[in-house]
């Protein structure tokens, strides 16, 4: 009897070895997934307290949405505060930080989706919503739309009861000198392109002054994921551009069957490429891992001379961050809530 019973638990003990060798065995699910934008983010560029500065604010987002989690709140809700802490930050490119169009204004777009119920809203060139994340969830869950634009998208927001702030909120020295430096570098461009008779297609090549867009994907512990994206766009835009952030399958996607992803870069590649979707795509149809897709989808912004990065969690609590930059603000929080902020390749 004593043999039998010493047995089965040494067959046991084998058990848990073998397993433990398994993929995924001990591996900790993530739960909260961040951007904080991708470019030319070199640590030689970087003061020690810059760096502390984004690690700081990154870091809030990821325990202000690990918080919400924790506490049974949804995966939209938890996107939504995690994204108001960094919109409320000078440092990104998205609310308060949001970078200046060619003619000095602070247009923003954003968008959230809804894994579970593939419900998605978005809001684009507004220039008064304090946090445009909310107005884009607001269309969704007030409005018969999925998108609204310019000063109807204010009019709504303000009727849903947001906070609507002056244009002038949205100032920053940082984005305003980035400005300056954006015209004089597409200005001396164009002159280079007229001369080498090359045309200037885009005008908007230099992207160091246009990095900073925010990004959440999580998965709340009912197993559904959700998406959201906001930014001020690019530096020296043309009137009334939009880009990627707020086109849902472009920059901004979810989707409980394959993923929840955010994306951050030179939108018109990202829009070219339907990015966000076809990560989805790949791994619906294709049966591809969210690892594989995400990298296959930043390889062809690559090839069609696109930069920038995404983040993409599924329901299993795998992540991928790819991006063809030098770096990209990023950081994940796992369901014991350990944090990990990263900013370099
Ligand atoms: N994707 C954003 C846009 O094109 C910009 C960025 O992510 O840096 O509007």
């Amino acid at each position: 009897m004593i043999k039998t019973t010493k047995s089965l638990i040494y067959l046991m003990i084998l058990a848990l070895m073998l397993l433990a060798t398994l993929p995924g065995w001990a591996q900790k699910k993530y739960v909260m997934v961040i951007h904080g934008g991708a470019g030319t983010i070199l640590k030689a560029n970087m003061t020690p307290a810059k760096e502390a500065d984004y690690r700081e604010a990154l870091t809030l987002a990821l325990k202000t949405g690990y918080d919400a989690l924790k506490a049974g709140k949804s995966s939209m809700d938890a996107v939504e505060v995690t994204i108001h802490t960094m919109e409320d930050s000078p440092l990104f490119n998205a609310g308060k930080g949001a970078v200046f169009t060619h003619d000095g204004k602070n247009e923003m777009d954003a968008a959230m989706m809804d894994g579970k119920t593939q419900m998605a809203g978005a809001v684009a060139g507004v220039t008064t919503i304090r946090n445009p994340i909310s107005a884009a969830r607001a269309v969704m869950e007030k409005s018969e739309h999925v998108m609204m634009v310019g000063q109807g998208a204010e009019q709504f927001a303000k009727q849903a009861g947001l906070k609507i702030v002056p244009p002038s909120y949205f100032y920053t020295k940082d984005r305003w000198d980035g400005l300056q430096r954006a015209i004089k570098q597409d200005s001396v461009k164009a002159v280079l392109d007229h001369v080498s008779k090359k045309s200037n297609l885009l005008g908007i090549k230099n992207r160091d002054d246009k990095f900073g867009t925010v990004g959440a994907v999580a998965l709340d512990q009912a197993g559904n994921l959700a998406a959201g994206t906001s930014t001020g766009g690019m530096t020296n835009k043309k009137y009334g551009r939009v880009g990627d952030a707020p086109i849902i399958g472009a920059g901004t996607y979810a989707n409980n069957e394959t993923a929840g992803i955010s994306a951050t870069g030179w939108g018109e590649f990202y829009i070219r490429n339907v990015v966000a979707y076809d990560i989805s795509a790949m791994m619906e149809y294709k049966k591809m891992s969210l690892q594989d897709a995400a990298a296959a989808a930043i390889e062809k912004v690559g090839k069609m001379g696109g930069d920038g990065g995404l983040i993409a969690l599924d329901r299993a609590g795998n992540v991928a961050m790819p991006f063809n930059t030098a770096g990209m603000y990023r950081g994940t929080v796992t369901e014991d809530g350990e944090i990990e902020v990263l900013i370099y390749k």
